[in-house]
């Protein structure tokens, strides 16, 4: 029997592996796909993730990788409303960085494949969970695990938190957005691009901007972030759900909302729905085991989720996988706790259940009130929200702005 098997080797599954793996656990990943995904999803990481990736010594490798963004500009009409610093956003690492999420995942599984090889399990996929009461028996295409706890990292389509009849509810509205990585400017030195240049001086006379830049208009928000490998990504908030869209409806989109004409792309557009979602619970119901002795301890919730699973959050504001690292950086020690003094396993895991189940509402208002931010705007609603940007990005809210973008309460 295993201390913990962890379903789904995406970033979350595979960091709390590599938590407990570090921490003396015996964890095993069972991870479907053959073959790691390519999709580009996740890039902004933030200050506590990187503290987090150092302590299981793969800040440093990543570091190596990814680009590091120390500011972030808004601009509204061919003006800049303001500008955020992150450079005292967090000691130790003032920046946040951006990486393509497959090759987050790659370090990470690199890193677990020396802490324990051969435990990240791929091509096995999980088909049912029971919480017997005293372990977990996980069944899969090939074959049966028990383990004392289970873990469901499987995603926002969690089928550990179906089977743990765990119930998921939608908050807010949902919202549509294009995006595609293009050659960056910035990277090759180019002073402008086309009819309007990414930074605040005139056209032709000075580097574009390196950071983040969000641009509020009319016709809805456009971000756009640097990446590795002099690339940048873009993405824009459209009317629907724009699938058939290629990446010069996505170029030609962004020149009129923003007169920014982007060079050559790199890859095709992809469109995506986002929605906020957070499970009523992060962890089963406790089972009796039938017939144990008198004095046996409380009777806990065997099947915990982390990531993604218990709470899907907008990706407008860069939060979900980071807030997924954070639920592993507390329940690694939790579960630690839970194994070696089973007395108090069901209260750790309450613990654990309630303080990430508030930061994950955290985490939804904020992206809430990003994607609020983005939405079309006209005449005084225009005005009032660029009034409120500029306020928003001067002393003192703007600590505390950047506090919020670097997920220092979370
Ligand atoms: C366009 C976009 C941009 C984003 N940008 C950011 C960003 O900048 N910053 C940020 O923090 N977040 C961002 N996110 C969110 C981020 O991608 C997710 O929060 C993150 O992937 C969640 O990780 P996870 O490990 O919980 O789940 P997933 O990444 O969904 O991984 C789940 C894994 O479980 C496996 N699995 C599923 N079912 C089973 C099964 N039955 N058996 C075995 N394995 C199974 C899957 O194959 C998968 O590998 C973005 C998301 C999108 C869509």
């Amino acid at each position: 029997m295993r201390d913990i098997v962890i379903v789904g080797g995406g970033p979350v599954g595979t960091m709390l592996a590599c938590v407990l793996a570090v921490g003396g656990l015996d964890v095993e990943v069972l991870e479907q796909r053959s073959q790691p995904s390519l999709r580009s999803r996740a890039i902004g990481i933030h200050p506590p993730s990187l503290r987090a990736l150092a302590a299981i010594g793969v800040a440093d490798a990543l570091l190596d990788r990814a680009v590091r963004i120390r500011e972030g500009e808004v601009r509204s009409d061919g003006h800049r409303l303001g500008q955020l610093s992150f450079e005292r956003a967090a000691p130790g690492y003032p920046f946040v960085v951006a990486l393509p999420q497959y090759e987050t995942e790659s370090l990470l599984r690199a890193r677990f494949e020396t802490l324990r090889p051969g435990r990240y399990r791929s091509g096995v996929t999980m088909m049912g969970v029971r919480d017997r009461g005293d372990a977990v028996v996980v069944s899969t295409d090939s074959g049966t695990i028990e383990a004392r706890f289970v873990i469901g990292a499987d995603g926002a389509r969690s089928r550990v938190r179906e089977a743990a009849g765990i119930d998921w509810r939608q908050l807010g509205q949902s919202e549509t957005y294009l995006m595609g990585d293009f050659v960056d400017p910035a990277s090759i030195g180019t002073a402008s691009i086309g009819t309007a240049s990414l930074g605040t001086a005139p056209i032709g006379t000075a580097p574009v901007n390196a950071g983040a830049v969000l641009y509020f208009e009319r016709g809805g928000v456009v971000e756009s972030f640097p990446l590795p490998g002099g690339r940048r990504r873009w993405v824009a908030m459209t009317d629907f759900l724009a699938t058939d869209a290629d990446s010069a409806d996505l170029a030609a989109l962004i020149r009129h909302r923003t007169g920014v004409r982007l060079p050559e792309p790199l890859g095709a557009a992809s469109a995506f729905a986002v929605q906020q979602r957070l499970a009523r619970s992060m962890q089963s119901k406790p089972v009796q085991v039938p017939g144990g002795p008198m004095s046996r301890p409380p009777a806990v919730g065997r099947i915990v989720l982390v990531g993604d699973a218990a709470h899907e959050i907008s990706p407008i504001g860069g939060q979900g996988m980071n807030l997924g690292w954070l639920d592993a950086v507390a329940l690694g020690p939790a579960l630690q706790r839970a194994l070696l003094e089973p007395a108090v396993a069901a209260s750790v895991l309450a613990h654990y259940d309630r303080s990430r189940r508030s930061a994950g509402r955290r985490a939804a208002l904020q992206a809430g009130f990003n994607m609020s931010m983005g939405r079309p705007a006209h005449g005084v609603r225009l005005r009032a929200r660029n009034a409120l940007v500029r306020s928003l990005t001067l002393p003192p809210a703007n600590q505390i702005v950047a506090r919020a973008f670097t997920m220092r309460w979370l």
